[in-house]
């Protein structure tokens, strides 16, 4: 293992635990790409073999060849799976369910791996800010059709910007979250949408308990067609009643922040404290 990691992907990976189920990153994810070693980065998984087995965690009926190392486990009667190369743990691997022609499941932690997305024909980027970036990438980064994304800060008049200088609140930057998503797979109009439910949005000083300028609600449009769709979803909040302190601006320089700012919910294993979804456009989850 060379890359470092918090306590929370040491216990997994290096002692063997187990991250809660459905609380993963990539469970749901469907995007074509490779799943990656999060301690060594060896190629394990592809996309194509990933499955819907809704237990909770990753499952695919494959592996790169070579690179997933069956194991008897401690407990004696389960089978261990870990990395080939540097003995991470990943999961576990059972046989005989039923789920794919393979009839092979590896259930694998989320946070064991890496995503690395193929070159996609055509992507876009949204850049949104609702308080503490940890809380607004946690949700964003879960949508289908989303790719990746990224924390970091946008807005200010300074240059490459710190996390120590933003949280001055006095360069004019918010804390915010660029997100690469597929347009054929999920729209613009629903990112907004999830944007404004998993944030107070009226919150005129901050967001929850974090007060400041850094923390305002802001989405960044790339054109007029993003400013078009953003505004017509304040209106639809409006026509329900709510008051919405959201500024909608044209686009702004993304400096990314601080490397463990980045997933920082998935890699801690933890959940928000700033942002909770909540319901408002009854779209089908
Ligand atoms: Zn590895």
């Amino acid at each position: 293992m060379n890359k470092p990691l918090t306590p929370f992907e040491q216990r997994v990976l290096v002692h063997k635990g187990t991250e809660p189920p459905h609380t993963g990153l990539y469970t749901n994810l469907k995007a074509s790409g490779t799943y990656h070693c999060k301690a060594c980065d060896a190629p394990l998984y592809r996309s194509a073999d990933k499955f819907d087995s809704h237990c909770g965690w990753p499952s695919f009926d494959d592996e790169v060849q070579g690179a997933v190392t069956r194991v008897t486990d401690a407990d004696g009667r389960r089978t261990e799976i870990v990395c080939s190369r540097c003995k991470g743990h990943l999961g576990h691997v059972f046989l005989g369910e039923g789920f794919t022609q393979k009839d092979t499941r590896h259930c694998v932690n989320s946070v064991s791996l890496r995503f690395v997305a193929d070159n996609v024909a055509r992507t876009k980027e949204a850049l949104f800010a609702s308080g503490c970036f940890w809380g607004t990438e946690y949700f964003l980064a879960r949508i289908p059709g989303v790719i990746k994304t990224s924390v970091g800060y946008a807005g200010g008049h300074l240059e490459n910007p710190d996390y120590e200088t933003v949280c001055t609140g006095s360069t004019g930057h918010v804390e915010c979250v660029q997100v690469i998503y597929e347009p054929q797979k999920v729209s613009y109009e629903a990112l907004c949408k999830l944007f404004f439910e998993t944030h107070n949005f009226s919150q005129t000083d901050g967001q929850g308990p974090d007060i400041g300028s850094q923390y305002l609600s802001r989405i960044f449009c790339e054109d007029s067609e993003e400013e078009s769709i953003a505004r017509a979803v304040v209106t639809k909040l409006k026509d329900m009643g709510y008051d919405v302190a959201t500024e909608i601006v044209g686009t702004a320089k993304f400096w990314p922040a601080e490397d463990y700012h980045q997933n920082y919910y998935e890699r801690q294993g933890k959940t928000p404290y700033c942002h909770v979804y909540r319901n408002i456009f009854d779209r089908k989850k």
